[in-house]
């Protein structure tokens, strides 16, 4: 089912949750909204599963305009971050529930429905787990289950806000990358929320990086990583080092440093680089100069701190080495230039 929503706005007293947000989603496609605590994810979530009206705007199931259509008959997957499962309720009549619930005349028999729960579970890797009750599961089981349980009505759209946001780290890198393979199964259209920007740039066909209310940018992984649209986008979505400069006739200037910018007007502007974006420079590279503050070793991941001159922050540089590579060592003077970058006014 393709997703089209346009020109939503929300409300409350003293803050715009959603101010003007445009969006279309294909059919089959994983898309992840990211966005700080507060940016309005979970309004929109809610808005087009029909569990709260907008103020202004427009939701398009396909050619079907929903902005009327109640919960139920959206046909909407819904999962929380925390377990929405029926305690009362074993793991099977959790995921019938959906199904059981509907008006007699499109209630499937019996026999049908258990034939799907048996499916659901087999999907959501947990066959054996129909009898159990929730409470005899794991954070990780439950969430799979009330994975199975939003599956069993056949959604047209597939809605989930956090759904591994109350898991340990380890087990939720896990249940992404299952996610992500059952998503490939089953190709259902599906809005993922999320303030973890690995998990959204891991997961998801397209990124959605949202900002009080609005939309920042929407592009593949690669491009919000590699080519953020604005300095927020740069330093939300993985780690940002800024230099201070100056632009002069379409070059940024700083320390020894000359790069092309030839998008940015003259003027004060600053430089963004990742730190695994700044390499050792060659004798003849224009390049930054510093020196050597402190070295941290995490593994295989090797991160230097280089004072550079006239900046008033350190900058971070960072390598990865197979166990032989000769690192820096507090003190060295070091040349530096960036691989990859962007100048923002
Ligand atoms: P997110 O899911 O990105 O953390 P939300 O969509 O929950 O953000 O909230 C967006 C903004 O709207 C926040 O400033 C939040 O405080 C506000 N908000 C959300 N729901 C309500 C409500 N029922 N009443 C008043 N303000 C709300
Ligand atoms: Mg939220």
């Amino acid at each position: 089912m393709q997703l089209k929503i346009s020109s939503l706005t929300k409300h409350y007293p003293g803050v715009a949750a959603l101010d003007g947000i445009d969006l279309d989603i294909a059919s089959g496609e994983l898309v992840a909204l990211l966005g700080p605590s507060g940016s309005g994810k979970t309004t929109l979530l809610r808005v087009i599963a029909g569990l709260l009206h907008a103020d202004n705007g427009q939701v398009l199931f396909g050619d079907v305009d929903a902005t009327r259509l109640s919960l139920r008959e959206r046909n909407v997957g819904f999962v929380f971050q925390h377990y929405a499962l029926f305690r009362h309720m074993t793991v099977a009549e959790n995921i019938a529930f959906g199904l059981r619930s509907r008006p007699r005349s499109r209630r499937p028999d019996k026999a049908t429905i258990g034939r799907r729960v048996q499916e659901l579970l087999q999907l959501v890797q947990l066959p054996e787990h129909g009898g159990r009750y929730p409470d005899q599961l794991s954070g990780g089981q439950k969430q799979r289950i009330a994975l199975a349980r939003a599956l069993a009505i056949d959604p047209g759209v597939l809605l989930l806000d956090e759904p591994f946001g109350a898991l340990d780290a380890k087990v939720r890198v896990e249940l992404r990358r299952w996610l992500r393979r059952l998503h490939e199964q089953t190709g259902q259209t599906t809005l993922f929320v999320t303030h973890d920007q690995e998990e959204a740039l891991e997961l998801a066909d397209r990124v959605v990086v949202m900002r009080n209310g609005r939309i920042e940018q929407i592009g593949t992984p690669d491009q919000v990583y590699h080519a953020p649209a604005s300095p927020y986008v740069f330093e939300f979505i993985g780690r940002a080092n800024v230099l201070e400069g100056r632009v002069e006739q379409g070059r940024f200037h700083c320390a020894g440093l000359q790069l092309d910018a030839r998008d940015v007007a003259d003027g004060a502007a600053r430089l963004y680089v990742r730190p695994h974006d700044l390499v050792a420079a060659d004798d003849a590279d224009a390049a930054l100069h510093g020196r050597v503050r402190a070295v941290h070793r995490l593994g295989g991941r090797i991160t230097c701190e280089v004072e550079v001159d006239g900046q008033p922050q350190a900058l971070e540089q960072e390598s990865f080495d197979a166990g032989l590579a000769q690192a820096w060592s507090v003190g060295d003077q070091v040349r530096l230039r960036p691989t990859r970058y962007a100048v923002f006014p």
